[in-house]
């Protein structure tokens, strides 16, 4: 049939409207739409990820393994109060309790967790314990790699869960007396465990940022050793009794 055009004008006009119904048979057909999917990925890149040489980042907000957090001075942020264990639907968390003595302090609380378990068999990682915990003692990093080959390996013990004591800050146990002298206010509403973000690197979870001292005491200096605390309301305090004695 002549239509009176140019043969190059034909060709164009054929192609054009041969693109439109293949543009409408992808985008408004649902066989079109499910057609559209493979051929999208046959033009991208390769995916293939290196792992475990280049492990790929996890998004900020992932739910890896927990961590028991520490203060700058060392003191463990658990107070032993069980809320994780009872916040956990799983009941994958144990904790044992037990009262801070003057001679051995490891929280600034009354109590601390003597002993502190998660069981990972059980474990689902919805992260409700986390939201839980009171003074932020407990969080998750972006820790991934723990599967084991035996059950009774993926009971994490507290030494295990425990974070490394930070740069200036000594292991628990410390004594009132030493605790006091620093004058630090654990409770001032600074002391923020920072998440355990990467900037979009992988790093194990054990070289996650820990809280500096300026971010527990409020103005950012730390006293002299010889100080006296500026709130006596601060860590145990003088009236907290001699073990054996009644107040
Ligand atoms: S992440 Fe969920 S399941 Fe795991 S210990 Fe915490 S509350 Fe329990
Ligand atoms: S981790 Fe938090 S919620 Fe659990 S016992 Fe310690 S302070 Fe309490």
């Amino acid at each position: 049939m002549d239509i009176g055009l140019p043969p190059a004008v034909v060709t164009a006009l054929t192609f054009v409207i041969l693109g439109l119904l293949v543009w409408v048979l992808l985008t408004r057909t649902v066989l079109g739409r499910g057609f559209s999917v493979p051929l999208r990925n046959m033009l991208r890149g390769n995916e293939t990820a290196q792992y475990p040489e280049k492990p790929r980042p996890v998004a900020p907000r992932f739910h890896g393994r927990h961590q028991l957090n520490r203060y700058a001075d060392g003191l463990e942020k658990c107070i032993g109060c069980e809320l994780c264990a009872w916040a956990c639907p799983a009941d994958a968390i144990y904790v044992q309790g037990a009262d801070n003595t003057v001679e051995a302090r490891y929280s600034p609380g009354e109590r601390y967790a003597e002993d502190y378990q998660i069981n990972y068999n059980r474990c689902i990682l919805c992260g409700l314990c986390i939201e839980a915990c009171p003074t932020r003692a407990l969080t998750m990093t972006h820790d991934y790699e723990f599967s084991a080959d035996q059950r009774s390996k993926l009971v994490w013990t507290k030494e295990q869960l425990l974070a490394e004591v930070p740069p200036g800050g000594e292991d628990t146990p410390h004594t009132d007396r030493e605790v006091r002298q620093r004058g630090l206010n654990y409770y001032g509403g600074l002391a923020v465990t920072p998440p355990t973000l990467h900037g979009g690197r992988y790093k194990p979870a054990a070289t996650a940022p820990a809280a500096k001292a300026g971010d527990i005491v409020p103005t950012g200096q730390l006293p002299e050793p010889d100080e006296l605390p500026p709130d006596p309301a601060t860590v145990g305090g003088p009236t907290r009794p001699e073990p054996g004695r009644d107040r």
